[in-house]
């Protein structure tokens, strides 16, 4: 359930809720949509309980029965699929329906060098977003980390001179505050999506977060982590299929394509795929990025690299400048076509 509070209500207003709640042994946990105080129940509330709610407490203005676990993130609450902005001015990028975002660029960012080259190679090709790691979740410990704050100065400056917004991981907490100066969507990766705290923290930040599903994620649980960062009144979330665990090497990982359209029956939040991360082989990104386009995501986060063999990280799976320029084409080629079959006009649907 969702006790949405009037618009002006007060934090000691959600505490006077939560203590009545509390009188009948019921627990309500606070948290923010549209600039509402909101409560949330994991239980329910029968019809005797909301009556008597609405009269004891006069802050309360509705009581919405979402069934779900994950309740700012459902369908069931905002059915309409929703649009998430990145970015100021010129260089603005709506992600969600009617569109299809590109976000490309290294994987790391490893010098002003390769930075600027890459990302002017993303803004001839068309794409919208740069991406670039600063701080970089290895496997070893003796492989390179990033650049740190470094890396991130570079990437907004690469992000102005190329009008392009930018996103980067964030990795903990202590580090959220940084890369919300400089980067225009925060990212968490894979390893860290049930990370609470750092879910909390990143969304307080205030900023767009491009939210990872983890290598053993369920959909359910990628949308719980996504609720974290909703009920902190940031309302900004993109998520991201990146492949999960298989039994088989081949792929790096196995990119679930399923779980995007069946995630998407759940959630108004978009989503978006990274085929880099999902299949760790130069050659397998562009048949799914262009997956990804068909099945109606809202977009593609690629790794890209002027010279891959000299690539720091993940150069085995960066695409080659002129693959990048035909994959962006392509993708809004296919997400052209697959549009008017997902969103038929109404009267073919009457009909
Ligand atoms: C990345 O995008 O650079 C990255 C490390 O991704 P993931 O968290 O999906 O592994
Ligand atoms: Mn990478």
């Amino acid at each position: 359930m969702l006790i949405i509070l009037h618009s002006g209500s007060t934090q000691e207003d959600v505490a006077t809720v939560i203590a009545e709640l509390a009188g009948v042994s019921i627990t309500g946990y606070p948290a923010r949509n549209q600039g509402r105080q909101v409560i949330a129940l994991s239980q329910h509330l029968n019809l005797e309980l909301r009556t008597w709610l609405q009269q004891a407490c006069p802050q309360v203005e509705r009581i919405l029965d979402i069934r779900a676990p994950y309740k700012l993130a459902s369908t069931e609450y905002r059915p309409e699929p929703s649009t998430v902005i990145v970015g100021q001015g010129a260089s603005q990028v709506r992600v969600g329906p009617g569109g299809f975002v590109v976000m490309a660029g290294p994987c790391t960012i490893e010098s002003e060098e390769q930075l600027f080259k890459t990302a002017a190679l993303v803004k001839q090709a068309g794409a919208n977003v740069l991406r670039g790691g600063a701080f970089k979740p290895r496997t070893s410990p003796y492989s390179f980390q990033g650049m740190g704050v470094e890396g991130l100065k570079l990437l907004q400056r690469a992000g102005q001179q190329y009008n392009l917004p930018t996103v980067t991981e964030v990795m903990e907490s202590a580090y959220v505050e940084a890369v919300a100066e400089y980067a225009d969507i925060l990212q968490i990766g894979a390893r860290n999506m049930q990370n609470f705290p750092l879910l909390r923290e990143a969304g307080l930040a205030g900023k767009p977060i491009l939210l990872k599903r983890g290598p053993s994620a369920t959909l359910e649980e990628w949308l719980m982590a996504a609720e974290y960062i909703l009920a902190t009144g940031n309302e900004q979330v993109i998520l991201c299929e990146r492949g999960i665990k298989s039994f088989d090497p081949a792929t790096r990982n196995c990119l679930d394509l399923g779980g995007v359209v069946a995630v998407q029956e759940k959630t108004h939040l978009p989503v978006i795929v990274d085929p880099s991360h999902a299949t760790g082989k130069r050659s397998l990104v562009t048949p799914l990025g262009l997956a990804a386009a068909a099945i109606g995501a809202s977009g593609i986060i690629v790794e890209c690299h002027p010279h891959p063999e000299q690539a720091l990280c993940d150069g085995a799976q960066s695409i080659l400048p002129a693959q990048l320029v035909a994959l962006v084409k392509g993708v809004h080629n296919v997400a052209a076509v697959v549009r008017d079959i997902y969103e038929p006009v109404e009267s073919d649907v009457a009909a």
